[in-house]
C-alpha cells in the first residue's frame, strides 16, 4: 500500500520535538469534529467507530454538550472542595440513580478512570483494615491477568500486564492477578482477600468477556469471604453495552463500581460509586480532588447522561450494537475468526495477526477503528449511530478488509 514514503508532516516534526514520547506515533493531525465524523488538517474525513475510547458518547460537537459546557464556564467553573455546587450535587444524585445504588450509594467525583481505581484501591485497603470473621486480617487484593485499570502506580499494581508494569517495579504490595476462570477464583479466594477487581468485558485485552457465569460466581465467593467486589466500568459504562453499566445484564449488585470515559462526552471526568456498606468505609479525609467534580466538568456529566437518557441512547447502543455485530458476521470476510463483546463495544477476533495493518487500511480508507493487540480490532462507536453510520462503516470497512487481505498475499 505505501510504495512511496511520504515525507514527515510538519506537525509531526513538532509534536515529537515537543511532547514526551509516552505514545505511539499519532495518526493524524485532528481539528474538527461532528456527530461521528472528525476532519484532519488537510481535510480528509473519517467516520469515528473509537469514538476516543469509548468516550464521545454523544459524538463530536454535540449541542447539548456544548451549550452545558458554555453556558457553565460563564457562570461558575470551579470553586474549591470547600463549597457545594448545584451541578456536582445532581450528577452525584444521577449516578446514584442510573446504577440503581440509590439512598446507600455515594458517589466520589475525580478527573479520570485511573483515579477513580486509586479511590477503589483505598477502599480496598479500608476493607483489608477490618478483621474477618475468624479475627484475621485481609492483606491480599485480586485482579485479573490482561487486565487493565490505569497506569498511575496503585492502578498500575492492578493491571495484568507485567510489560506495563516492569519498568516501575516495586510495585504497590498486595495485589495477586488470577487467570480468568471460575476455577481460578474458587482457588485464590480466601477469608484474607479484601477485594476482587473485575472489568465485566477486558476493553484492552481486545475486548474479551468472562466466562459464563463468573460475574454471579465472584459476587457468591467475595459476599460469603466478606470482601469487596469492585467493577472496573470505565468502558463498559455508561450506556456502552446496552445497558447502563454492564454488571446490570448479569444479575448482580457490585460493592463498587469505577467510571470515567463516557460520562462526560470528552470533558475530564471520573467517578466511583458505592453501594450499601462499601458507601461507609471512606471518611473524612481520607480522599480529595482540587478538580474532581467541579462545576465545568459536571455540568458536562449532567448534559451527557441528561441527553443518553431522553434520546434513548442505552437502548440505541444494545439495537445498533446487535445489527454491528450480525453486519461484521455477515461481510463473510476469512480475516474475521469472530465477533465479541456487548452492545456498542465491539472486538472483531482476525484470523492471522494483521490488526495493525487492518487498522492502518481503515485510517487510509477514512475509518478509525482500533488495534488493542495483532489478532483484535476493537470498534466503539459515538452511542448515536444510526442506519448511516452503519452503512458507511459496512462500505469502509469491507475495503480494508480487502487492502489488508491483498497486501497479506502480496
Ligand atoms: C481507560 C481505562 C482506564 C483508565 O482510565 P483513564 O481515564 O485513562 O485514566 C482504566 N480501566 C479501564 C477498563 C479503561 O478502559
Amino acid at each position: 500500500m505505501t510504495d512511496t514514503v511520504a515525507p514527515t508532516p510538519p506537525w509531526l516534526d513538532r509534536y515529537r520535538a515537543s511532547m514526551m514520547g509516552t505514545v505511539t506515533t499519532p495518526l493524524a493531525l485532528l481539528v474538527r469534529g461532528e456527530g461521528c465524523h472528525v476532519w484532519d488538517a488537510d481535510g480528509t474525513r473519517y467516520l469515528d467507530f473509537l469514538a476516543g475510547i469509548a468516550v464521545n458518547a454523544l459524538g463530536h460537537a454535540h449541542p447539548a454538550l456544548v451549550a452545558a459546557v458554555s453556558s457553565q464556564i460563564a457562570t461558575l467553573a470551579h470553586v474549591s472542595n470547600y463549597f457545594a455546587t448545584p451541578p456536582q450535587v445532581e450528577l452525584a444524585e444521577r449516578l446514584r440513580r442510573i446504577t440503581g445504588a440509590g439512598d446507600d450509594g455515594r458517589v466520589f467525583l475525580c478527573n479520570s478512570g485511573t483515579e477513580a481505581i486509586e479511590v477503589a484501591f483505598k477502599l480496598a485497603r479500608l476493607n483489608g483494615a477490618g478483621l474477618n470473621r475468624a479475627g484475621g486480617e485481609r492483606p491480599r487484593i485480586l485482579s485479573l491477568q490482561r487486565s487493565f485499570h490505569g497506569r498511575t502506580m496503585g492502578a498500575l499494581s492492578l493491571t495484568g500486564q507485567p510489560a506495563l508494569q516492569e519498568p516501575f517495579a516495586p510495585l504497590v504490595p498486595g495485589v495477586e492477578h488470577i487467570d480468568s476462570t471460575i476455577e481460578a477464583l474458587e482457588a485464590a479466594m480466601g477469608p484474607d482477600v479484601a477485594a476482587l477487581f473485575l472489568e465485566p468485558i477486558k476493553g484492552e485485552a481486545g475486548v474479551v468477556d468472562l466466562p459464563e457465569g463468573y460475574l454471579k460466581r465472584a459476587r457468591e465467593l467475595t459476599t460469603e469471604h466478606g470482601a469487596l467486589l469492585i467493577l472496573d466500568e470505565i468502558q463498559t459504562g455508561i450506556g456502552r453495552t446496552g445497558s447502563w453499566f454492564a454488571f446490570q445484564q448479569f444479575g448482580i449488585v457490585p460493592d463498587a463500581i469505577a467510571l470515567a470515559k463516557g460520562i462526560a462526552g470528552g470533558v475530564p471526568i471520573g467517578a466511583l460509586v458505592t453501594f450499601g456498606a462499601a458507601s461507609g468505609l471512606l471518611q473524612a479525609g481520607h480522599h480529595g480532588s482540587t478538580f474532581g467534580g467541579n462545576p465545568l466538568a459536571a455540568a458536562a456529566g449532567n448534559a451527557v447522561l441528561g441527553e443518553i437518557e431522553s434520546a434513548g441512547l442505552v437502548e440505541n447502543a444494545a439495537r445498533r450494537g446487535a445489527e454491528l455485530r450480525s453486519l461484521i458476521a455477515g461481510i463473510g470476510h476469512p480475516l474475521v475468526a469472530e465477533v465479541r463483546g456487548r452492545g456498542l463495544l465491539i472486538g472483531i477476533g482476525l484470523s492471522s495477526p494483521v490488526a495493525k495493518e487492518l487498522s492502518a487500511a481503515a485510517l487510509a480508507h477514512g475509518l478509525i477503528v482500533n488495534a488493542p493487540n495483532e489478532h483484535s480490532i476493537r470498534i466503539a462507536p459515538p452511542l448515536i449511530v444510526g442506519d448511516a453510520e452503519l452503512a458507511e462503516f459496512r462500505t469502509l470497512f469491507i475495503q480494508a478488509l480487502e487492502a489488508t487481505a491483498l497486501e497479506a498475499t502480496a
